[in-house]
């Protein structure tokens, strides 16, 4: 390895293919998708569905993509989804269920470990009423800023949804890691969803790509709103062969970016001005006096690291990023504090 390649730490979508998931793209087979006869993703989807026990999967380019689908298949013009003020499908998709769909968010405030509390969501529901848009899809992230969701929580969520008619999707972009750190099947981690999103871009490493699970009828739709949406690709195989690869490889494996989280924020902990919040996968956050924020990101890049430093910084680890590598790390981070 290259002592002086970048430590990259300011995500997990930053994850370049290794030489052997290059290698069964380079191999894949592939035929036009959009009329189905794409062997590849064929097999994609049906090892996603099969993984996350859902009946069917839709392979899209990217999360956004799932989930703004996921939302279009659920809710019609004038359907509202309740959603955390802070997820992913309220905050950082560009509002696409309201640009595009006419779906109006309906969001609420998380509680410390990032839930939605099960009292707010019971009264965020809106009675059958015409002055109201109607209440019909819960959407929860998991993780949820690297933080795992419980699976007693998750069941009584859905539950409570299911009860009150709402359907339920959930934001899995890292329910992989979620799975790994609690040691649970991907299909107990899903468990009281109707729909699933899930990203091979991020840990997994792909390099491309998202995928959609659900029911038989519920996929036939949803691929009408990706062809819409211009999601339909052709010889996609390509990036699938790196979906199945990633599947097929790289989720055990999230346990080592867990661990050098773990080790990370130990490292950390003990300089004084900084504090450390003990990670839960593979996200660590760090306060950092505001004073000092850009003098440490620029101190960091001089040693090759990249990050994003802000008062409530995050440092994210992936398959890029070696224990040798947290180690040079907090290593800088004493010598910027040391100085
Ligand atoms: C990354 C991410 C997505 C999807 O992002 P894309 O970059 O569009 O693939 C969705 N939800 C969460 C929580 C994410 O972190």
């Amino acid at each position: 390895m290259n002592d002086n390649k970048l430590i990259d730490l300011r995500s997990d979508t930053v994850t370049r293919p290794s030489a052997a998931m290059r290698a069964a793209m380079a191999a894949a087979e592939v035929g036009d998708d959009v009329y189905g006869d794409d062997p590849t993703v064929n097999r994609l989807q049906a090892h996603a569905a099969e993984l996350f026990g859902h009946e069917a999967a839709l392979f899209a380019p990217s999360g956004t993509q799932t989930n703004l689908i996921a939302l279009l298949t659920h809710c019609q013009r004038g359907d509202e989804y309740i959603v955390g003020q802070n997820a992913h499908t309220y905050k950082y998709e560009a509002g696409g269920g309201a640009v595009l769909g006419s779906i109006q968010p309906q969001p609420i405030a998380h509680q410390t470990d990032g839930s939605l509390a099960l009292a707010d969501i019971e009264r965020a529901i809106k009675p059958d009423d015409f002055h109201f848009a109607r209440s019909r899809l819960l959407a929860l992230e998991n993780t949820f800023s690297g933080r795992v969701l419980q699976p007693d929580y998750l069941a009584a969520a859905t539950a409570l949804a299911h009860r009150r008619g709402l359907a339920t999707h959930l934001d899995g972009a890292r329910i992989c890691n979620a799975a790994v750190k609690l040691g649970i099947s991907l299909r107990e981690a899903v468990k009281g969803f109707d729909s699933v999103s899930v990203c091979l871009s991020k840990g997994l490493g792909a390099p491309v790509g998202s995928l959609l699970c659900g029911s038989q009828p519920f996929i036939k739709q949803a691929r009408r709103w990706r062809k819409m949406l211009g999601g339909g690709m052709r010889q996609a195989g390509i990036l699938a062969a790196a979906g199945l690869y990633a599947l097929e490889h790289n989720i055990a494996r999230l346990a080592e970016d867990h661990e050098n989280a773990a080790r990370l924020a130990r490292g950390l902990s003990d300089i004084a001005p900084i504090k450390v919040t003990a990670p839960d996968t593979n996200m660590v956050f760090v306060d950092i006096p505001e004073a000092q924020c850009s003098l440490l990101e620029d101190a960091l890049r001089r040693k090759g690291i990249l990050a994003q430093v802000d008062p409530h910084m995050r440092i994210v680890l992936h398959l890029d990023v070696s224990r040798a590598d947290v180690d040079r790390t907090i290593a800088a981070f004493k010598d910027f504090f040391a100085a």
